[in-house]
């Protein structure tokens, strides 16, 4: 979809405010972050270049923290469903922390 759908997030309980949530974004992408060993841990980018640091280097977020990625409006938005129904499910499963995976 090209239009961005901002949606009200009252129901989803983040804030009252009307965001876009990038984890039901197409272009938010989950990669691993190596540790060594075969033990990594998980990061989450935005694959249309949208997050930066002030001085221009991407950005990556925790996994863990994706659910709370949101912005007024995003020219390259494109949503993968309903976004409450969404975040509910992405909730239940994220992990409560920065946890490594592997061996
Ligand atoms: S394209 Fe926009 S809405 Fe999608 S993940 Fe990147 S910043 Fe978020």
């Amino acid at each position: 979809m090209t239009n961005p759908r901002e949606v009200s997030a009252t129901a989803s309980g983040i804030s009252c405010e009307t965001r876009i949530f990038c984890a039901n974004c197409i272009h938010c992408k989950l990669l691993p972050s190596p540790l060594g060993q075969g033990r990594y841990k998980l990061r989450v980018r935005c694959e249309a270049g949208k997050w930066r640091k002030p001085l221009g280097e991407e950005k990556v977020y925790k996994y863990f923290t994706v659910a709370r990625r949101s912005i007024e409006s995003c020219d390259a938005y494109e949503d993968m469903g309903e976004v409450e129904d969404f975040l509910r499910d992405l909730r239940g499963l994220l992990p409560t922390s920065d946890e490594e995976y592997g061996r």
